[in-house]
């Protein structure tokens, strides 16, 4: 069965076309500015070159069009018509309490969804206008939804309820969530594959450090815990977004420096994380180039995200009692060797140890912890399309 995999943001959208017969990416793309001027489709069929459609798309419906047209396309298309396409799959970030597992997307899970835009206002919205789109385009292709905060559902209540009146919880749903849950799963899940291991039997601690950061403790295949929260806010430092801070110092600098609420929090999320401290950037290459010409505040700032991110692992290993397997993935997680190594210097006493030699790679799957440490540390590339397809073809599977 082919797959198609939707990603849609506010004004753009990321798409996959898989064969799942045996899981072969096909063709993709990205559509950018639906709804402004110059809306344009970058679509790529695996083993040619990339073309460009500027064209208007004023809206989710018209670039979805576009997408089925460019993948039924003469030269560059994958299928010859959509009855090729077994089934769509979507990214959605908030499905609150209501899924620990991807859905078949029926009126029932929309309206659920629906009553989440209150918890991921900026990402539910788009996400449901795709699943619309689709809807009206492919009236008759099944369409399921994968969460990003579905498969840290099965984390115990000491590890979500917050140290606030409990009736918060209750009335409006502010507990820890946690998000890139499609990630970690997929990430979890290849470790035990290279590791030859039974998920089961492993102790897995999962960095994702992209743009965005976050790091998940997951005992027997299930997640018990994760930096993430209520919002993609907390946790580690990330790009431009604080992770966790004193939440005394957001009313202190918000009646300093005559902060509203909006711009407070656009603050916390835009123009903080390594960008705050270093002044120079959210991208780690910058930092590291800023490093180079003698930058202290760069410089501090990539001991800030480091020493986040040991801290996390530190914690989580204590949860579980210990630990098998760490693995690194994202931008930062797969490319950065040097960050890797600030991460993991000095955890001898807990049997964690980066072999320099090894961890000089990018973006492969590699092992690249010593032979004699009792930790496996790997580098696995993160693929949440692959694993979104894959939920999709199991549910639309059942369906016959
Ligand atoms: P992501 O959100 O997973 O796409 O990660 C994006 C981030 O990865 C960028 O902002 C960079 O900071 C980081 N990144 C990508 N490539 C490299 C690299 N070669 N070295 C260091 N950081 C990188």
């Amino acid at each position: 069965m082919k797959v198609l995999v939707i990603n849609c943001g506010s004004s753009s959208l990321k798409y996959q076309v898989l064969d799942m017969t045996n899981e072969v990416l096909l063709a993709k793309g990205l559509v950018e500015r639906i709804g402004m001027e110059g809306s344009v489709i970058t679509h790529e069929k695996i083993g040619m070159d990339k073309y460009k459609l500027v064209t208007p798309m004023e809206d989710h419906k018209d670039a979805i069009a576009q997408v089925l047209m460019a993948i039924q396309d003469k030269e560059h298309g994958v299928v010859a018509s959509m009855d090729e396409i077994g089934a769509v799959g979507h990214r959605v970030v908030h499905a609150g309490e209501k899924y620990a597992d991807s859905v078949l997307i029926t009126e029932e899970v929309i309206k659920a969804l629906e009553e989440c835009v209150e918890l991921a206002p900026l990402h539910n919205p788009p996400n449901l206008l795709g699943i619309a789109a689709c809807k009206e385009l492919m009236p008759d292709t099944p369409m399921v939804g994968v969460f990003d905060t579905a498969f840290h559902q099965t984390m115990p209540a000491e590890s979500y309820i917050y140290a606030l009146p409990y009736e918060y919880y209750t009335k409006y749903g502010v507990r820890r969530y946690g998000f890139h849950g499609t990630s970690h799963k997929y990430v979890s899940q290849r470790a035990a594959d290279i590791l030859n291991v039974n998920i089961n039997d492993l102790k897995i601690i999962t960095c994702h450090l992209g743009n965005g950061a976050s790091v998940s403790a997951i005992k027997g295949g299930k997640c018990i815990d994760t930096s993430m929260g209520f919002t993609p806010l907390e946790g580690l430092v990330m790009g431009t977004r604080s992770g966790d801070i004193d939440p005394a110092i957001v009313n202190f600098i918000a009646k300093k420096e005559g902060l509203s609420q909006a711009e407070m929090d656009n603050v916390m999320n835009k123009k903080s994380g390594v960008l705050g401290i270093s002044g120079v950037s959210s991208d780690f290459r910058d930092i590291e180039a800023a490093v180079e010409d003698g930058n202290e505040r760069a410089d501090l700032a990539l001991r800030v995200f480091a020493h986040k991110v040991r801290f996390y692992i530190g914690a989580y290993i204590a949860e579980m009692n210990g630990v098998d397997a760490i693995v690194f993935t994202a931008g930062v997680g797969e490319n950065d060797a040097s960050m890797r190594e600030i991460i993991c210097h000095e955890l001898g006493n807990l049997g964690i140890k980066l072999d320099p030699v090894k961890n000089k790679v990018r973006g492969k799957e590699t092992l690249i912890s010593t032979d004699d440490a009792r930790v496996k540390l790997l580098l696995i590339p993160t693929n949440e399309e692959l694993m979104i397809a894959r939920d999709t073809l199991n549910i639309v599977s059942k369906l016959k």
